[in-house]
């Protein structure tokens, strides 16, 4: 049986969950003080999800990048894959805060918006 360790960072509590693992299957979440820790444990183990902030390029604009972040948690998985689209993206201003700046990211349903107007 394999045991892996997290922090559970759904919620300020910073609970220290241990994830027994057998096959690549979660047999047991331990540590958790709620249900949300023990989904936490489970989704970390088997397919962790991150929020992504970063910088696209821009066109026009007041200032040479423009901060934007995903409209939801991403796979992990998914990450070296989003970054190197975001890499070639050039936004053309102006752009307002909140507006999609790419849709459908890497086929994952979740789109990059823009963090600030510009
Ligand atoms: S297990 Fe529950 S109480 Fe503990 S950090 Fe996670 S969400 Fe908070």
């Amino acid at each position: 049986m394999e045991e892996k360790n997290f922090i559970c960072t759904a919620c300020p509590m910073g609970c220290k969950l241990i994830v027994r693992m057998e096959n690549d299957e979660v047999i047991q979440v331990l540590g958790h003080r709620c249900r949300r820790g023990e989904g936490y444990g489970r989704q970390e183990a088997t397919a962790p999800k991150r929020m992504l902030a970063t910088t696209v390029r821009t066109i026009n604009g007041k200032h040479p990048l423009l901060p934007v972040y995903t409209s939801s948690e991403v796979p992990k998985a998914k990450m070296a894959e989003i970054l190197a689209i975001l890499r070639q993206v050039e936004i053309s201003c102006p752009v307002k805060m909140g507006d999609v700046v790419l849709e459908n990211i890497a086929d994952t349903g979740i789109d990059i918006l823009a963090s600030r107007d510009m």
